[in-house]
């Protein structure tokens, strides 16, 4: 009988091992924010792609962002402030294809990468809405088994994974 409830007792202590650290990996996210973002204080992203080639890809990548919260990046119009800026540029002599400056409330894309052709739809698409998430105020999230959009690198990442969507969370509490 009491080699019995050993047994029983062990085998509950590894079924709440298996489960705390199951739990860990599969159900808690990692949300990283950059302590920075460009949102208005009416909890907008106004931005001003105008000047890009990369019009379709924004457009989609803003659909992506505001499926998941609704209404928080727009275009900007006459009748609003201007929260960010995307613009284009070709620098062989950097290693980002995109990048978001916070002070200067700028997104860049650089061409030289996104139309290499070794990159295809879903890599440029993955980089746009990256940037995107860095001026709503996510962070690198570069867990390495992960699927992030919000990972750094050339990838084919473009679904929100429970880490973007964490993040995004976490980010809106600072709008
Ligand atoms: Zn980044």
């Amino acid at each position: 009988m009491k080699n019995k409830i050993i047994e029983l007792f062990s085998v509950v202590m590894v079924l709440c091992i298996y489960f705390s650290i199951f739990s860990i990996n599969a159900f808690a996210a990692n949300a990283v924010i950059s302590g920075f973002d460009l949102v208005d204080s009416n909890k907008h992203c106004d931005y001003d792609a105008n000047q890009s080639s990369y019009g379709s890809y924004i457009t989609t990548a803003v659909q992506k962002w505001n499926n998941y919260k609704a209404g928080i990046l727009r275009p900007d119009t006459i009748l609003t402030i201007q929260d960010v800026k995307i613009i284009d540029t070709n620098s062989s002599n950097v290693i980002w294809a995109g990048k978001t400056e916070y002070l200067s409330a700028r997104i860049q894309l650089n061409s030289y990468y996104l139309n290499n052709s070794s990159w295809n739809y879903n890599n440029r698409l993955k980089t746009v809405m990256h940037e995107l998430g860095h001026a709503l105020g996510l962070g690198e999230n570069n867990y390495s088994l992960s699927t992030n959009v919000m990972k750094q690198g050339k990838s084919e990442n473009t679904t929100l994974t429970v880490d973007d969507k964490a993040s995004y969370d976490l980010a809106y509490t600072y709008y």
